[in-house]
């Protein structure tokens, strides 16, 4: 198996792939209500694309792959995708990222299918702030769904919360209680600057303040890192079955242990979430190009990943692309 470095020697072996651009949520931080203008259905990869990617990337030392979107279970065919990339050689970690709107009735398919595990974006547990934040009355389908790949089996089933300061405070406690009384792990990750425009470091409600918060409900446990598993710190509380973790992009550079790269839905190559350096493949994809180009791209585009993001510096321009384009 190869080892891929980039030139600050860190190791890649993580891509995050958007199958889509569509959504059918309106995440206040994301899109605006109207939605965002939508690529043309003939420049988003097709499956069979992205599946040649991956097998020759894989060759080269990518062993995780996490679909995302937009929102993916939105695309068609999106369960026998799965399949698919489940059976390529090399690849042993494969998750998705999804709103769970649609879970109820994929979380079992994809089970078959071959997902491993998954990650499920909720900012709220009561259904007024879930409506208030995706502007979709449609809390009771997605904690339907996330019950379901309780049930189903998929492991572990992660909860990405984005708390927003004056948005969804109040949900901190929530849920930590979460993890009392379901297998849940329950991820808190800050405010991004990406998206709708309206970000400021003052809307940022730093990590820091919801473990001191949760730190009324009882003492966190220090969990130890999970090997592969990317930035987060690990805590539980006392006989608890879930666990909590907290990603710090804002309030912490954890760039050095940057494993991943991404690819955009219309076949972009993007190196780092905060910069807006990409390379297009869908022209080689489509005018027949060998693998030994998608290799030579795959390398060119390593030898620009940035060293860390410049969120804190003056002169940070928020990225111009949305997380439902780039695959947040
Ligand atoms: N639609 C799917 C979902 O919501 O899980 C997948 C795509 S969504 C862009 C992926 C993740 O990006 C979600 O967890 C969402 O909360 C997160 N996200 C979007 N904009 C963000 C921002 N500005 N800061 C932090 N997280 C953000
Ligand atoms: Fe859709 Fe996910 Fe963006 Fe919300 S965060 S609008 S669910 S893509």
């Amino acid at each position: 198996m190869k080892i891929l470095k980039d030139r600050y020697q860190r190791t890649i072996n993580y891509l995050r792939i958007s199958v889509t651009d569509r959504c059918n949520l309106r995440c206040q931080y994301c899109m605006p209500e109207e939605g965002i203008p939508l690529i043309d259905h003939e420049d988003i990869l097709r499956y069979e694309e992205i599946l040649r990617l991956v097998r020759v990337y894989a060759q080269e030392g990518i062993n995780k792959v996490r679909i995302t979107g937009g929102e993916p279970l939105v695309r068609k065919g999106i369960v026998n995708f799965i399949t698919e990339l489940s059976a390529i050689p090399g690849i042993r970690d494969l998750s998705m990222t999804t709103n769970g709107v649609l879970l109820k009735d994929f979380a079992r398919p994809l089970k078959v299918a071959g997902l491993k595990r998954i990650n499920i974006s909720l900012d709220a547990v009561d259904p007024e702030t879930f409506f208030r934040i995706t502007r979709r009355n449609k809390f009771h389908d997605v904690w339907a769904g996330i019950q379901e790949c309780i049930t189903v089996g998929l492991s572990p089933v992660k909860l990405n919360v984005v708390i927003i300061n004056g948005t969804n405070e109040k949900e901190v406690f929530d849920f930590a209680r979460l993890t009392l009384d379901f297998p849940l792990v329950v991820r808190f990750i800050e405010y991004m600057p990406a998206g709708e425009s309206r970000w400021n470091h003052e809307l940022v409600y730093p990590n820091s303040h919801i473990k001191e918060q949760i730190q009324e409900l009882g003492t966190l446990i220090p969990l130890p890192d999970e090997k592969n598993d990317g930035p987060a710190v690990r805590y539980q509380l006392k006989n608890s079955l879930g666990e909590i973790g907290f990603i710090n992009p804002i309030s912490s550079h954890f760039c050095h242990l940057c494993n991943r790269i991404r690819l955009t839905a219309d076949g972009h190559l993007r190196t780092c979430l905060f910069h807006d350096d990409e390379i297009d493949l869908k022209p080689f994809l489509r005018n027949g190009c060998d693998d030994e180009k998608l290799r030579e791209k795959l390398l060119h585009a390593l030898e620009k990943k940035p060293k860390q993001h410049q969120i804190h510096e003056a002169h940070f321009k928020k990225c111009q692309r949305t997380m439902s384009l780039i695959g947040g």
